[in-house]
């Protein structure tokens, strides 16, 4: 299929209400015309997705973000330094009705952003409006980076489906919160707190932070158990995920060289194969905190069952 062919008919599918398989640089989204509510109930639907968890509105540019969110300041220069791009801002809501209260789970903030994948871009700029596109799985899944993982997932519930080949980033974009004059991390992601905080000073901690309501729940779990940190030998039936050289087999590492950005790329895409082979466990290898490493242990928690 050529992609103006699948262009065409995603955009027909986002105006008739319907779902859409789309790929972004972060992971695959199923997308919906986030200003439809029956749409955006479909998404909750499709996913099995808790409705207190807002879903992110995906924008063409930054002006089409300031059409729905009041920026301040801080979100201006975030936005111009991270956009198009994996970095989502939460703000306060501008017009309730471009983004629907389902969508933004009956908040006063929503959260967007301006995608940097070209099949992406092409949809928002095509279709005009602003699209929610949470992950592509069932919810509490591993996230799909790729097309084949994402048609598995949710494939039947979409009405288009568009492949943009793998997703270069594979873990979700950074969320931040720019409220009340402050800036706070919810969501490590690929954007990294060095690079926000080199641009705005230091991030809002403890009780001047934000909350954000989908970060309670167990997340990107296969369904073998996940043992993190795996310093001792492998237990009978485990499959290792590596991390760096000599770090188990090269099959199965993250990263033989011990990249974050690699190991990223890699980690849905390790943990849904390791899955298939049906272990009795997966162990991974520690993984440092430095860069794209915060997003990557964040991920790797929330798979293992530790909340929080
Ligand atoms: P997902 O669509 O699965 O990538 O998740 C979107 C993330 O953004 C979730 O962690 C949501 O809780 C968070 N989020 C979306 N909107 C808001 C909001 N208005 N306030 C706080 N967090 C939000
Ligand atoms: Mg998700």
């Amino acid at each position: 299929m050529r992609l103006s062919e699948g262009l065409d008919a995603a955009v027909a599918a986002l105006r008739a209400g319907r779902l859409v398989i789309l790929p972004t640089e972060t992971v695959y989204g199923l997308a919906a015309d986030a200003g439809n509510a029956d749409a955006v109930a479909r998404i909750f639907e499709a996913k099995g997705r808790p409705r207190f968890n807002p879903l992110i509105a995906h924008v063409a540019d930054a002006g089409a973000a300031e059409a729905i969110a009041l920026f301040d300041d801080a979100a201006r220069r975030l936005a111009a330094a991270f956009w198009p791009g994996p970095l989502t801002i939460v703000a306060p809501v501008r017009s309730g009705d471009r983004v629907c209260d389902l969508a933004r789970a009956g908040l006063d903030s929503v959260a967007v952003r301006v995608p940097g994948h070209p099949v992406a871009r092409a949809v928002l700029q095509a279709f005009g409006g602003p699209v929610v596109a949470p992950s592509a799985n069932r919810s509490g899944r591993p996230s799909p980076t790729n097309f084949a993982d994402a048609v598995e997932e949710t494939g039947p519930s979409a009405a288009a489906v568009l492949d943009g080949g793998p997703s270069a980033v594979g873990v979700e974009s950074t969320v931040v919160s720019v409220l009340d004059g402050r800036v706070a991390l919810l969501r490590p992601g690929a954007v990294t707190r060095d690079q926000i905080e080199a641009l705005i000073g230091p991030l809002a901690t403890g009780e001047h932070g934000h909350r954000s309501p989908g970060r309670l729940t167990t997340h990107y779990a296969p369904d073998a158990p996940v043992r993190i940190d795996a310093l001792d030998a492998l237990r009978p039936g485990e499959i290792l995920l590596g991390f760096g050289p000599g770090s188990g087999d090269p099959r199965w590492s993250l990263s033989p060289t011990g990249d974050p950005r690699e190991a990223a790329a890699n980690l849905f895409r390790l943990l849904r194969e390791a899955d298939r082979e049906h272990p009795a466990g997966i162990a991974v290898a520690p993984v440092p905190m430095t860069g794209l490493g915060e997003a990557i242990n964040d991920r790797l928690r929330r798979a293992a069952g530790f909340v929080g």
